[in-house]
């Protein structure tokens, strides 16, 4: 199973398309922007608690035949947060002082 390739950062709605060098992921494919992870949720998924990774591109071209994102388009379902941006500000306050590894 490929990843998801969520088409935007669900803090911003900035969109986030599958050559983005400003993706990033946790664990559970929780897609936000670089500058959000930095400056708004600190690196705590306001979802799960984990930490972030950039997110890696998917090549748009086929060096092997069905592997691009050709045959594995990215999602088209743009994914919000689901929490108050309040709440979401206090989670992270709780959590991103605990390492990804200890969480
Ligand atoms: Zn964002
Ligand atoms: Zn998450």
């Amino acid at each position: 199973m490929a990843l998801q390739l969520r088409p935007n950062c669900e803090y911003c709605d900035k969109d986030l398309p599958p050559n983005s060098l400003e993706a990033r992921i946790c664990s559970y494919e929780c897609t936000f922007c670089a500058d959000c992870v930095e400056t708004k949720i600190f690196n705590v998924c306001p979802n799960c608690g984990g930490g972030f990774a950039p997110r890696p591109i998917r090549p748009s071209q086929e060096w092997r035949p069905g592997i691009s994102v050709v045959g594995h388009p990215p999602s088209d379902k743009r994914v919000h947060l689901k929490y108050p941006r309040e709440e979401v500000a206090a989670h992270s306050a709780r959590i991103k002082a605990v390492p990804p590894e200890g969480r």
